[in-house]
């Protein structure tokens, strides 16, 4: 557990101030996932248990249906509630992403994050980049201070969660021993991961309808970028949410020969933005995803794009990446 004894200064910080704090609130960023919405939650979860008479708060403007099982978040409340909390934000690389604006009147802020830390926002800043996800973090962080904190079934479920569906189910480039050596330490407190897969893997009839049409429109460039388009007309048509539209992303993820995929998502905006989710195998995107309004991952990066020109630029752009890293690597499949 290498990095986390490098933390462990960090780490010790983050539970004083927790300790001192009567009030504390909590933050993710925009577009809510799996890891963020678990994170917060499972947090929220074990602040709660441990500490009764403290007021932990989950205010967001934005709800995610599929994770809806993880349950609610806290009504809103006036600013002068915010002024005088502890404000955690988690799983957000920078401060623009923070989904409640209203993150800033706390009096002070923690940072607990996974992503490449470009924006060290908090007044204590927990990063690393190397773990699979903030839950993981989370779950590190109780698994210090274990003899402290309490974890319950429903803040193991929801870091659980957020572990699962930020490492692909455990597959992905982050995930280490630790990872699984902390899921092993959720599931010991009684994650019932039969219903959790059923929340999260079970679709509808309708989804395998569009991803059916979707592997019909594929497209592919020469070298091997994978890409689809969602419009809006698309997303009326198969009734689908702007969220379930944009998971579509992962049905190009194993393409023999594609080493990078991306998915393109019209949001409906009164601009015409696009969203884009880039993936890749072997071949970073997080810069290409910088130079079109976003970042991210190395390997899973998201953007933002206009305008037909701008998808094509974007696709010619990955096309030549993937065509230099196949002339200068072997065995790339
Ligand atoms: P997505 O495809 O939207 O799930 O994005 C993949 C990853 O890239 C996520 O972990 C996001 O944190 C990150 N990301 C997405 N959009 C942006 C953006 N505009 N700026 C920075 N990072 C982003």
């Amino acid at each position: 557990m290498g990095a986390q004894t490098d933390n462990r200064a960090v780490m010790e910080t983050i539970l004083q101030k927790i300790r001192e704090a009567p009030r504390i609130m909590l933050f993710r960023h925009y577009r809510p996932d799996g890891d963020c919405v678990g994170a917060t939650k499972g947090l929220q979860e074990i602040l709660r248990c441990t500490y009764p008479d403290k007021e932990v708060l989950l205010i967001d403007g934005e709800r995610s249906d599929y994770l809806a099982f993880l349950g609610p978040d806290d009504a809103p409340v006036p600013d002068e509630v915010y002024a005088d909390a502890l404000g955690i934000v988690l799983d957000t690389g920078n401060a623009a992403r923070i989904s409640n604006p209203k993150y800033a009147l706390c009096r002070e802020i923690i940072k607990i994050d996974h992503h490449i830390n470009v924006e060290p926002y908090g007044d204590y800043n927990w990063v690393e980049e190397e773990r699979s996800a903030a839950c993981e973090m989370v779950a590190a962080f109780y698994a210090m201070f274990r003899e402290e904190l309490k974890l319950n079934r429903r803040a193991a479920t929801c870091l659980y969660a957020g572990m699962v569906t930020d490492s692909g189910r455990f597959r992905y480039e982050g995930v280490s021993g630790d990872t699984l050596r902390l899921a092993a330490l959720l599931l010991d407190a009684g994650v019932d991961r039969e219903r959790l897969y059923a929340h999260l893997y079970l679709r509808e009839f309708e989804t395998l309808k569009f991803q059916a049409y979707l592997y019909e429109h594929m497209g592919r460039t020469p070298h091997g970028v994978a890409h689809l388009y969602v419009g809006c007309d698309m997303q009326a048509a198969f009734g689908l949410t702007f969220e379930a539209a944009s998971a579509c992303v992962s049905y190009m993820d194993s393409i023999r020969g594609c080493l990078c995929w991306m998915a393109f998502i019209e949001t409906g905006e009164a601009d015409g933005a696009i969203r884009v989710r880039l993936r890749s195998r072997f071949l970073p995107v997080n810069r290409l995803a910088e130079r079109y309004r976003g970042g991210g991952h190395a390997f899973a990066s998201g953007a933002t794009v206009y305008g037909e020109d701008e998808v094509r630029a974007l696709l010619a752009e990955a096309d030549e990446m993937v065509r230099m890293y196949k002339e200068t690597h072997e065995d790339w499949m």
